[in-house]
C-alpha cells in the first residue's frame, strides 16, 4: 500500500510532538510537513520544539524546516494540534482550501456538522462529513477528537450505555502536559491541587452527551453530567472517579464484563493504532495509578478499576488515559485510520 503523506499543523507544541513522534513510525501515514506559528517558520523543528518526550526527537523531522500554516502548501491531510486561539480560523481555512484536518482543538467539536469521534464509540457520526461538504461548501472536511479528559470518561460510559445511563458525577485529577508547555507555573502545581481547568467542566459535560447520542450527535444523549475538573501534580495521565446511576442496576460484575468485552471499529478492523483491548479493566485495589498505567496500550487504552456499588449513584469506578496520546495526538491518528479504511482519504 502507499503511504498517505501528511502534515501537522501546530507541530512544535506538547500535542504537536505526540503526533511528529507516533507519525514517525506510522505504517500507512509518511510525515512530510510540519507548521507552526511565525516564531517557528523557517527555523529547523528540533531548533524550535520544546522536545519533552522520552524518545529523541525523530531524525526525519529533526531537521525539517518548519513552515507557516497556509492552506494549500501541505498535504491533503493535516493533523491540528494548533492552539485554539488560532485554530478556527486556520482549520477552516484548510478545509476550503480542500484539506482534510484531523483536529484536537476545541473550536470545531460541538458545531452540528463537524463529527466529535471516538472510533470504538461513534463510528457511524463520520455520515456528518457528506452533510458538513454541502452545509458549509467545504471541498475539504474537518474532524475532530475530543477533550482529553472527555474521551477517557466517553469510553468508559460506553460500554455502559446498554444499562440506562441517567446520571454521572465525575472528579477528575488532571496532568499537567495538559496545559501545553510551559503550561502551569511550577509554584501554582508542586504539592497543591488547582481546583478549576477553566471551560474544562463544560467540554466535558457538553461533549460526552454529543458523542454518546445519536443522529451524528445531533440528538444528544439525556443523561445529567456533573464534573469537577482539577490540575494535579502529574506529568502525564488524567484520572478520574466517576458515580454513574445505571437505570437496570447491574451488579458490579455485569459491569466489569460489560466494560472487558467492549470493543469497537477499531479492533474489529485491527487498526494500527487501535488498543487490544480498548478498556483494560484492572483487579488491584489500589489501580489504575497515572504513573503505573498510563502507558498501557501504546497510550491508547483507558485503564479501569474500583468498579464497586455506590451507595448514591448505584455505580462507582475509577477511570485513566494518557492525556497527549489517547487524549489528543493518538486519538486523532486512530480518527484518520478509521477515515483511510472507511475511504474517506482517497
Ligand atoms: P501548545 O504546547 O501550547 O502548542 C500550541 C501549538 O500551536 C504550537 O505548535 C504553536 O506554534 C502553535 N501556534 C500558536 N499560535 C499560532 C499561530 N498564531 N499560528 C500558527 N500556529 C500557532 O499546546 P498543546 O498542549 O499542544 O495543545 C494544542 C491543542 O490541542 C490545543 O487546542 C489544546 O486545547 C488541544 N489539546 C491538548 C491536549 C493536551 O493534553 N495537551 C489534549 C487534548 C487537546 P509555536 O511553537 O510556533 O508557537
Amino acid at each position: 500500500m502507499r503511504a498517505i503523506e501528511v502534515g501537522v499543523l501546530g507541530a512544535t507544541g506538547v500535542v504537536g510532538q505526540q503526533f511528529v513522534l507516533r507519525l514517525a513510525a506510522h505504517p500507512w501515514f509518511r510525515l512530510t510537513w510540519l507548521a507552526a506559528s511565525e516564531r517557528s517558520e523557517g527555523k529547523v523543528y528540533k531548533s524550535v520544539a520544546p522536545w519533552r518526550l522520552a524518545t529523541p526527537v525523530p531524525d526525519d523531522a529533526a531537521g525539517r524546516v518548519v513552515e507557516p500554516c497556509v492552506p494549500g502548501r501541505g498535504p491533503k491531510v493535516v493533523f491540528s494540534g494548533l492552539d485554539a486561539s488560532v485554530a478556527g480560523d486556520i482549520e477552516s481555512a484548510f478545509a476550503a482550501a480542500g484539506h482534510i484536518v484531523v483536529s484536537n482543538a476545541r473550536n470545531f467539536r460541538m458545531d452540528p456538522l463537524v463529527p466529535l469521534l471516538i472510533p470504538e464509540v461513534n463510528a457511524d457520526h463520520l455520515a456528518l462529513v457528506a452533510e458538513q461538504r454541502a452545509g458549509k461548501g467545504w471541498p475539504g472536511a474537518i474532524v475532530t477528537n475530543p477533550n482529553c479528559s472527555t474521551i477517557v470518561l466517553a469510553l468508559a460510559l460506553a460500554p455502559l450505555c446498554p444499562f440506562d445511563v441517567r446520571a454521572v458525577v465525575v472528579s477528575t485529577m488532571q496532568a499537567v502536559s495538559g496545559a501545553g508547555y510551559p503550561g502551569v507555573p511550577s509554584l501554582d502545581i508542586l504539592g497543591n491541587v488547582v481546583p478549576f481547568i477553566g471551560g474544562e467542566e463544560e467540554k466535558m459535560e457538553s461533549e460526552t452527551r454529543k458523542i454518546l447520542g445519536r443522529d451524528g450527535g445531533r440528538a444528544v444523549h439525556p443523561m445529567i453530567i456533573s464534573a469537577h475538573t482539577n490540575r494535579v501534580p502529574v506529568i502525564d495521565g488524567h484520572t478520574m472517579t466517576v458515580s454513574v446511576d445505571l437505570g437496570a442496576r447491574p451488579t458490579p460484575d455485569e459491569v466489569v464484563a460489560a466494560l472487558r468485552d467492549f470493543k469497537g471499529r477499531p479492533q474489529e478492523l485491527n487498526l494500527p493504532s487501535a488498543p487490544q483491548p480498548a478498556i483494560v479493566v484492572m483487579d488491584q485495589p489500589n489501580r489504575p495509578q497515572a504513573r503505573l498505567d498510563a502507558d498501557l496500550g501504546s497510550g491508547m487504552a483507558v485503564a479501569v478499576g474500583r468498579v464497586r456499588p455506590c451507595p448514591v449513584l448505584q455505580t462507582r469506578l475509577v477511570a485513566l488515559g494518557h492525556n497527549t496520546v489517547r487524549g489528543a495526538a493518538g486519538a486523532a491518528i486512530l480518527n484518520a485510520e478509521l477515515m483511510h479504511a472507511e475511504g474517506m482519504l482517497d
